[in-house]
């Protein structure tokens, strides 16, 4: 029976993990690039992870379990994303993480390069707190690539998220942490909503972000029905699926 109720958990865990995929990319958050994944429920040393390919075409024979270290469990020889130590490092310093995403969404690279900071405007956005922190590559690694290729950058960029529910990656994307697959892609997209509106509001003047109590609470309390945006996001992204 316990056997039972475990494998329905997995079962549902790992299609909320390809859903995941896909509303991120119907929402326009991820592109041809970019991955999420989910700790295991039963191991917290390990995570689950498609193989590399673009996120709308995920399915549950593309996703493969990992050890911290950013190896596939089973040894599969399948082609791996290069920053799967974004995710590892990230599990291995945040016991509180249950599931990760780097995506490169368009208005989020903005303020990557910028002095501004990303800050909340609206209660949906509560989690983004006092502000974004932002990881400048360069600061451990100057003239690469710019991918978090190895454990070691991918520990200097967890570093960098602290505390944070995201981490900027300067001129490349981001890093979304969250306590459930629903509560990250959440954040993910309205991330990204928040930071188009900042930029509107700045243009109209001087803008009044959430103070820091504001955020607090309605990072707690909204959203109090995650399943709500879950369902219709998840209702659109098969819609419009092919
Ligand atoms: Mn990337």
């Amino acid at each position: 029976m316990v056997a039972v109720r475990s494998a329905g958990r997995k079962t549902s865990l790992l299609s909320d993990l390809v859903t995941a995929h896909h509303i991120l990319h119907d929402q326009g958050v991820l592109d041809a690039f970019g991955h999420i994944s989910v700790r295991d429920q039963r191991n917290s040393g390990r995570f689950w992870m498609s193989r590399s390919i673009a996120p709308a075409q995920v399915t549950r024979d593309d996703l493969l379990l990992f050890g911290l270290s950013g190896n596939p469990v089973d040894g599969s020889s399948r082609k791996l994303f290069l920053e799967r130590f974004i995710h590892s490092e990230i599990y291995r310093a945040r016991p509180d993480v249950m599931a990760v995403a780097h995506t490169h969404s368009p208005m989020l690279i903005v303020y990557s390069v910028s002095s501004t900071r990303l800050r909340p405007l609206s209660q949906v956005s509560g989690f983004l707190g006092t502000g974004a922190p932002v990881f400048d590559i360069r600061s451990v690694d100057k003239g690469g690539d710019m991918l978090i290729r190895t454990p070691e950058l991918g520990k200097a960029l967890a570093r960098k998220l602290g505390q944070s529910a995201l981490v900027l990656m300067r001129g490349h994307g981001s890093a979304t942490v969250g306590d459930s697959i629903r509560q990250l892609v959440w954040r993910a997209i309205y991330a990204e909503v928040n930071a188009q509106q900042q930029i509107q509001a700045m243009l109209m003047g001087r803008v009044k972000y959430l103070s820091r109590q504001e955020a607090r609470h309605a990072a707690r309390t909204i959203p109090n029905d995650p399943d709500r945006a879950w369902e219709l996001w998840k209702r659109n992204a098969v819609k419009r699926q092919w």
